[in-house]
């Protein structure tokens, strides 16, 4: 049975479980491989990859970065990223402060809208450097404010609700570059929620390493259709559940598995990435190291 599942949330951004839960969940699902790809953070990774070990499991290291390419979002998944590189960690920063700023300004349409809620009860909630909307909307049903979390996405927080703010979003090429600076690999998430292929083949120009073909939400019509392009355009095939933990009800964890032939394709490209760049790299000047 395919054992990896390359798509997982913790609540170091909108999933519900902590990585060691998230950890404990996959080595009882029988996975053999994850990879925690929280929203613009890299904070539950390390986390994750210790208690794995422990396990008996591997943790690839992962984010999720929300990106537009001709004003359509794109999420890019980088693997294998080094959470060292000063670029990368500059980026997350800053989308970590936007994503915090935005909860202010989603918490002040709430407000001019009489709905009482205070910021400090998603931050509170959400203990995270990455908060969004699913926050918001758990903050909303605790105070009693909305009964559910649908309720809460479909009153205000949705896209053109009164109390949506859109999300900054670096540009696809810019953020496959910053992906590829930091040692990763990149890979389009859920190319099926795009409802637009026609931004596949500029990414893969522009250096997309391969698409999530599997996904929760792909049939196998889908799955079959990118699976085929990433063949046709000889890029990597990934797939992974994009489970968030409890908050959309049963977990997703493991529902989508890809087999390890995949995840080796992965990591190939990864290191024939680091072979490249240690290649092309200036030698060092050992003169001056002499004098
Ligand atoms: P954000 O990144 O802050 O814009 O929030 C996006 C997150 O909100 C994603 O994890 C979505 O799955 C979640 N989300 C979007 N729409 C809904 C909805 N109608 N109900 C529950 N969660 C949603
Ligand atoms: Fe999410
Ligand atoms: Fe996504
Ligand atoms: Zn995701």
């Amino acid at each position: 049975m395919p054992d990896a599942d390359l798509h997982l949330h913790t609540y170091y951004s909108d999933g519900t479980f902590s990585p060691e839960e998230l950890v404990c969940r996959a080595r009882n699902a029988g996975l053999s491989t994850i990879a925690v790809t929280d929203h613009d953070t890299l904070e539950g990774c390390q986390p994750a990859i210790h208690v794995s070990r422990e396990q008996g499991l591997e943790c690839i290291i992962g984010t999720e970065l929300t990106a537009e390419y001709e004003s359509h979002e794109v999420h890019l998944l980088g693997y294998f990223v080094d959470p060292k590189n000063e670029e990368l960690k500059r980026h997350l920063d800053t989308f970590q402060a936007v994503r915090q700023k935005r909860i202010y300004e989603m918490v002040e349409r709430l407000n001019r809208l009489n709905v009482p809620l205070k910021p400090e009860s998603v931050f509170q909630l959400a203990q995270c450097k990455s908060p969004g909307r699913p926050h918001v909307a758990r903050a909303l049903v605790k105070e009693g404010l909305c009964n559910n979390l649908d309720e809460a996405f479909e009153r205000y927080l949705k896209q053109h609700r009164p109390a949506w703010v859109p999300k900054f979003k670096i540009h696809a090429v810019e953020a496959i570059e910053l992906i590829h600076d930091a040692g990763g690999i990149a890979i389009m998430a859920h190319p099926g929620l795009n409802r637009n292929d026609a931004l596949i083949p500029p990414l893969i120009r522009g250096g997309l390493d391969g698409l999530e073909c599997y996904h929760s939400k792909h049939n196998k019509t889908a799955a079959e259709k990118y699976f085929s392009m990433t063949r046709f355009y000889g890029v990597l095939a990934t797939g992974g559940s994009d489970c968030h933990g409890l908050s959309k009800g049963r977990p997703l964890l493991g529902t989508v598995r890809i087999p390890d032939s995949l995840v080796q394709a992965l990591k190939d490209q990864w290191q024939r990435r680091r072979n490249d760049t240690s290649a092309s790299a200036p030698p060092f000047p050992t003169s001056t190291l002499a004098s």
